[in-house]
């Protein structure tokens, strides 16, 4: 039985422990408890605990699930591969960030979704920086030129840049693409004045390594709900 009050309590603790270290503030910092699998009332637990953003990586268990939930939350995220059949379904969902925009055919078809109800979309493109193959993201040489063309997109705000790091048991193996996806935000920074501010890196076992290059995005699930019934960490 996991506590998940407490590791909130445990991990936002050790956040903040982290954060000092580099002399950065817990309130740059956005902590999103990855849901996926876990039943709603795990979900009622953490938005009792402390937890004020969560996110889930498919459409249809985000539909099930958001439509049983009663406790109050300021954001629901979306970091999962979005198939573009699924978009009217994940928009009804209102999701504050889109995490997941790996291609632009997909932001194209978002964009004409989005157009049809006169709405907009906070999103992230998400970039493959360790190359691996089961893994969704635009290549990172690829990456600002996909940025820019998605900038284009009327509908769209970039609102900055998520990237996996690799499922290692060692942590350390990705900072150096930690490093290189932080380096990339800064660059394209400089051609956003406003609103690029999110670099969404960082999961269970390697938000350390995260944090200390620049994160300011995390993407937590195992450390506060246990692990998945049936895992799937793409
Ligand atoms: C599942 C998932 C996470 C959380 O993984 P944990 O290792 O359980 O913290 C983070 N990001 C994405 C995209 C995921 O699919």
């Amino acid at each position: 039985m996991q506590d998940i009050a407490k590791n909130i309590q445990r991990i936002k603790a050790e956040i903040a422990a982290e954060l000092i270290k580099s002399g950065r503030k817990v309130e740059e910092i956005t902590l999103v408890a990855v849901t996926k699998t876990h039943p709603v009332q795990d979900i009622e637990t953490a938005l009792k605990s402390g937890i004020t953003h969560f996110g889930e990586n498919k459409v249809q268990e985000a539909v099930r699930k958001l439509a049983m939930l009663s406790a109050p939350y300021a954001g629901f995220h979306f970091i999962g591969h979005l198939q573009s059949n699924k978009i009217n379904q994940l928009l009804a969902l209102k999701p504050l960030l889109i995490h997941s925009i790996d291609s632009l055919y997909l932001a194209d078809k978002l964009h004409r979704a989005l157009g049809r109800t006169n709405r907009t979309q906070e999103i992230l493109v998400q970039v493959n920086v360790t190359e691996e193959e089961s893994k969704s993201g635009v290549s990172f040489d690829n990456a600002k030129e996909m940025i820019a063309k998605i900038a284009g997109y009327s509908t769209l705000y970039v609102r900055g840049l998520m990237t996996i790091g690799k499922l290692d048991p060692d942590p350390e193996v990705s900072r150096p693409y930690f490093k290189q996806l932080k380096a990339l935000f800064d660059e394209v920074r400089k051609d956003f004045p406003e609103g690029f501010d999110y670099l969404s890196m960082g999961m269970s076992h390697d938000w350390q390594i995260a944090l200390q290059e620049g994160s300011n995005m995390l993407r937590i699930g195992s450390a506060i709900f246990g692990n998945r019934v049936h895992g799937d960490r793409k």
